[in-house]
């Protein structure tokens, strides 16, 4: 049986290893040295996939600055001090496409798996900065135009003085036991026999850990309690932050009640094990570069014999 000390100690996504250079990048002449320099280099990355390159061990695809663009947006420096950053692949002329370079475009699910923690947490960044500069080109207080200030870290509005950060939505999404068994659900339109555990936004007002108890209430209609926060995910499918809980329940029969769930029920830690192994017939697990599937082999291993 697998241990807890065989165990990632981190989800997929994390261990990005840049300095984000917070305070040197509102210096525009600072940040223009850093582009300015033979080291610079650029990533590309799309809605959710990125460009890499694959020698042996597949990296995030470094290119040398094409052009000094008009809006940077710096990701960071790296160890040796040379700046990275991000292109947007839908921005790209046609000549410059990365699959002529040798290079190829992979989805940001198989970075994930396929790439190093400090590769696949790069990947995340780069997607989750774009994704939000492409949706929020507009001023949400005014409407207008907003242009790019910080080397990417805020929008700024000319017309209302509004600036706007980067925002990341806070989900939970939680294992939840009884009695040695695990509350599962299926969504709608997820892979054939797929089970995972239960997951929702966190609304406004509301901690994470009343989100845990109010998500699991509303999708099977069991109560949870004593909610304990496990690990985080940044999770750019556009942009959310998964925050990993373990909370208990007294049991009950789980109901799919607010209709987010086409099935919800009980499964023995057993039968978990089996799916993790790959063993069980009925149902699947969660992919490894999701925390839902990270949250579950701790469970797993954590509960001894
Ligand atoms: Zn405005």
């Amino acid at each position: 049986m697998t241990t807890i000390d065989e165990l990632p100690d981190f989800p997929h996504f994390t261990g990005m290893a840049l300095d984000r250079v917070s305070v040197e990048r509102k210096d525009a002449d600072w940040v223009a040295r850093i582009m300015a320099d033979s080291t610079a280099r650029e990533v590309i990355a799309g809605r959710d996939a990125v460009a890499v390159a694959d020698d042996g061990a597949p990296e995030v695809l470094r290119l040398a600055m094409t052009e000094t663009p008009a809006e940077p947006i710096l990701l960071g420096v790296d160890a040796a001090g040379a700046g990275l950053f991000a292109v947007d692949l839908d921005d790209l002329p046609e000549h410059a496409h990365p699959d002529d370079n040798g290079a190829k475009i992979i989805s940001l699910r198989d970075a994930g798996s396929q790439l190093s923690p400090e590769e696949g947490g790069l990947a995340a960044y780069a997607v989750a900065l774009l994704n939000w500069h492409r949706r929020h080109r507009f001023c949400a207080n005014c409407g207008a135009a907003t242009t790019v200030a910080e080397a990417g870290y805020s929008r700024h509005c000319p017309r209302c003085g509004a600036h706007h950060f980067p925002r990341t939505d806070p989900v939970v999404i939680m294992t939840v036991e009884h009695d040695r068994r695990l509350l599962l659900g299926r969504r709608a339109g997820w892979p054939e026999r797929r089970l995972s555990v239960l997951a929702g936004f966190v609304s406004p007002g509301e901690s994470a850990e009343e989100a845990v108890v109010r998500e699991v209430q509303e999708e099977s209609g069991i109560l949870a309690r004593d909610a304990v926060f496990v690990a985080s995910q940044p999770w750019p499918f556009p942009a959310s932050l998964m925050l990993g809980f373990h909370a208990m329940s007294d049991g009950g029969e789980p109901r799919a009640t607010d209709g987010e769930l086409e099935e919800v029920r009980w499964v023995d830690l057993d039968q978990v094990r089996a799916a993790l192994r790959g063993e069980e017939a009925e149902f699947l697990l969660p992919p490894s570069v999701s925390v839902a599937r990270f949250l579950i082999e701790r469970w797993a291993a954590a509960r001894g014999d």
